[in-house]
């Protein structure tokens, strides 16, 4: 961003009343929305924008920290910084698009705005590589085409170009004449229009005429294939040009419809921009080829699957056919559509779209069935409704090179510590705890996906883990709880923030932060409320104090301490003290400190069954998987993990024969049993054995019979009929982590980090 505007402009087009002190005159040179990508803020103004999980109101102190001294916000902070500017607005995304929509009027150039339904990302890159043979072109970055990314994009326009070319997603109804006042584009690309949607059907013209909207002031529009014979009456009269291609328009290096109808548009707009013939034949071949939008992946029964169940788009039905034309080579071709009741006009509109295709099989499923059908060495395209769960069923077709794999569902992940967020107070911030593997989930996807939905800070046990998540790129804050000597170095190099629990570890600290020549570095200080256990006692408080006053080494950045039996409402007595204790530690050290620092005593069950208004940070573990001791707070939570197998054989046994080591289990009469590729070595417990546990088959218990082995356990599935392959439930619908842990004579907690590092991980997320 290289913006030169001052600050009273600023408060001009924001139409704020300003707050606190008022400088004569002050360059803004950049709008900041995240202080973690500021890093000299004096010409900057902070825009406090509401998230999901964050409030940028939280972060003022941070932006000022590092320089700035005007923000923009929709509520006052309780005691105002000195030499702060303040400017109070409605909306303080509406107050960042007034700035945009004015640094955008300084331009004169062409904007050319792209929107669709598909295909607006490729036509927006194609059309970037033609024109840039002879202009200099500004584009949005991918996926900056929301609301906030689109002011964004305009807030980066400047004079040393021709043509910008900006993405606009389609967003809810209404939005798009904001969007237009906003971008004010001179030309319009509408790539395509999704007019039928699985789940419901829409009226065309109805959203053409939404879409359409952003153009409403455009000079040309340009549509992209097909749309001319979908209901543009009232278009009439408006300078719209279709892109059409023909086959034999230019030997193209792809052959879907996608790509076609992509290269069509791009070629129209360039050719009306004057851009040479002969510029785009030679640029042609050089297209970058973008990620495929279909999943694909190989399938049980020799298949190849097409995952198209994230769009529901009908329209895209035909890509998505094309696509699977493009890969069959001679294979068969079979589509599965989930319908989640029996409509048959959207079916019939399915057969109308397919049937040029030509198609060797069609399957349709309903929600309530059970599909029984069997699909060998195809081609198979999955697609269907939202709520005929498509999507599970598509990863169930998946070969599974992993017998036995555990299933990390991150969207139920965040939707558990939506539900948190939603108990603590919206200031608050959320440390998610990821120590030990993340609770069994693995640490750096965890981790990573924490970071990107917006959650403040990490936790690790170790230093090493610490490590681990700066080396595959994390940057949010992460404390490490037990931060040895040893580990000193690496925290100071990878930016870790110990916490403090001993005077000596805390002079060993500081001799690593002098030898380094650090100053203002961040500590947590642990004190013991009662757990007995690492940590200060608060009848040391004062004492440490007078030792971190004196040392400019380090700042504490926050002080805590942890509960012993949050999960106990019964009596909370103990708790209660804990907390006061806790309240009167802090409120001791604030009287000695002069920086304002973050509390935080509640883990999990603390936030559900306790409260403190003085806490202004909370550390879950275990509630965001789905875990809590609290029955009526757990069914607003959804189970994260499940661990599943697969049969590898079945046998039967004859009456009085015996299996496995020390023959403890002998068969009563024939039996048969399956064998599954789990044992203890993947933390499926020995004490199991026998009868003691088991796992679900077809939604029926199946026990162990003999010893659970290091690899392996055998169980009874005389009343079932199975195969050599079928799913097995360890973790899931019918026994969840608590059943099981408690069948284990455990807790939830140690079930979960026991499941061993070789069962592998995979990652599920809905959005
Ligand atoms: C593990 C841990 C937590 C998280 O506890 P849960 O009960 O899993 O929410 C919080 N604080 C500390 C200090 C911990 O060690």
């Amino acid at each position: 961003m290289n913006l030169a505007i001052d600050l009273h402009t600023i408060i001009d087009l924001s139409k704020g009343e300003t707050v606190g002190f008022v400088p004569k005159k002050h360059l803004v040179k950049a709008l900041s929305i995240d202080t973690r990508k500021l890093v000299s803020g004096e010409h900057s103004v902070f825009y406090a924008l509401q998230g999901e999980f964050k409030d940028g109101h939280a972060f003022i102190q941070d932006a000022y920290d590092k320089g700035v001294r005007a923000f923009i916000v929709s509520s006052l902070p309780k005691t105002l910084l000195k030499q702060a500017t303040y400017i109070l607005v409605k909306n303080t995304l509406y107050a960042l698009q007034a700035i945009a929509k004015h640094h955008r009027d300084q331009f004169n150039y062409p904007i050319v705005a792209i929107t669709g339904s598909v295909g607006k990302t490729t036509t927006k890159e194609w059309l970037y590589y033609f024109l840039a043979t002879k202009f200099r072109v500004i584009r949005s970055p991918k996926s900056y085409n929301s609301q906030l990314g689109v002011a964004l994009s305009l807030l980066e326009l400047n004079q040393d170009c021709d043509i910008a070319l900006i993405e606009v997603g389609i967003s809810a109804p209404g939005e798009m004449e904001r969007q237009e006042k906003l971008i004010r584009p001179d030309i319009g690309i509408l790539t395509a229009i999704g007019t039928a949607h699985l789940d419901n059907f829409s009226d065309v013209t109805e959203l053409c005429k939404e879409k359409i909207q952003l153009f409403a002031h455009a000079k040309k529009i340009f549509l992209g294939p097909g749309l001319n014979n979908r209901g543009w009456s009232f278009l009439k009269g408006d300078p719209v040009e279709l892109s059409e291609y023909t086959n034999d328009m230019l030997e193209l290096p792809f052959g879907d419809i996608a790509s076609k109808s992509a290269t069509a548009i791009a070629i129209s707009v360039a050719t009306y921009l004057k851009v040479p013939a002969q510029n785009i034949k030679k640029t042609i071949p050089l297209l970058p080829r973008l990620a495929m939008r279909l999943e694909t992946y190989e399938g049980v029964n020799n298949n190849t699957i097409i995952n198209d169940t994230y769009n529901l788009d009908l329209d895209a039905l035909k890509h998505s056919l094309e696509f699977q034309v493009s890969i069959a080579k001679n294979r068969p071709r079979v589509l599965i559509i989930g319908l989640h009741d029996k409509n048959t006009s959207i079916l019939e509109k399915i057969y109308a779209i397919t049937q040029p295709f030509q198609l060797d099989k069609i399957e349709v499923v309903y929600l309530s069935e059970e599909p029984s059908f069997t699909i060998e060495n195809s081609v198979v395209l999955i697609k269907g409704t939202r709520k005929a769960n498509m999507q599970k069923w598509a990863m169930q077709l998946k070969l599974k090179k992993h017998k036995t794999q555990i299933e990390i569902n991150l969207s139920a992940l965040r939707h558990n510590l939506l539900q948190y967020k939603e108990l603590v107070d919206k200031n608050t911030k959320m440390l998610v705890m990821v120590k030990a593997q993340a609770y069994g989930s693995g640490l750096i996807k965890t981790a990573q996906f924490i970071e990107k939905i917006g959650i403040d800070y990490l936790g690790v046990a170790y230093a090493d883990e610490g490590v681990e998540l700066r080396k595959a790129g994390v940057l949010l804050p992460i404390l490490v709880m037990n931060a040895e000597e040893e580990a000193f170095d690496d925290c100071i190099q990878y930016k870790l923030e110990p916490s403090i629990y001993s005077f000596e570890q805390l002079e060993a600290l500081l001799h690593h932060l002098i030898a380094q020549n650090k100053e203002a570095f961040p500590i947590h200080l642990k004190f013991d409320t009662g757990m007995n256990r690492l940590g200060f006692s608060s009848t040391e408080t004062r004492k440490l104090i007078d030792v971190i006053r004196s040392q400019p080494e380090i700042l504490i950045k926050s002080v805590y301490s942890h509960l012993a039996e949050s999960d106990n409402r019964k009596d909370p007595s103990f708790t209660l003290r804990q907390i006061e204790t806790f309240t009167q530690i802090c409120n001791q050290i604030q009287k000695m400190v002069p920086t304002p620092f973050l509390r935080h005593i509640l883990n999990s069950e603390g936030i559900v069954n306790f409260s403190s208004d003085q806490t202004t940070m909370v550390r879950i573990g275990i509630g965001a998987f789905g875990i809590s001791s609290n029955e009526i707070w757990r069914k607003n939570l959804r189970p994260v993990i499940a661990w599943k197998s697969t049969i590898s054989q079945l046998k039967t046994v004859e009456k009085g024969e015996s299996i496995g080591y020390n023959r403890s289990f002998v068969a009563p009469q024939k039996i048969t049993i399956a064998i599954i590729p789990l044992g203890y070595g993947d933390g499926f417990r020995r004490i199991l054995s026998n009868g003691k546990g088991g796992v679900f088959i077809q939604g029926v218990f199946c026990p162990t019979v003999g010893n659970v082995c290091m690899d392996m356990i055998m169980v009874d599935v005389s009343h079932l009929s199975v195969q050599a392959g079928d799913e097995v439930e360890i973790i899931g619908q019918h026994q969840g982590i608590e059943a099981l842990s408690s069948l284990m004579e455990t807790i939830p907690y140690e079930l979960m980090t026991g499941i061993s590092q070789r069962v592998y991980r995979s990652y599920i997320n809905e959005e």
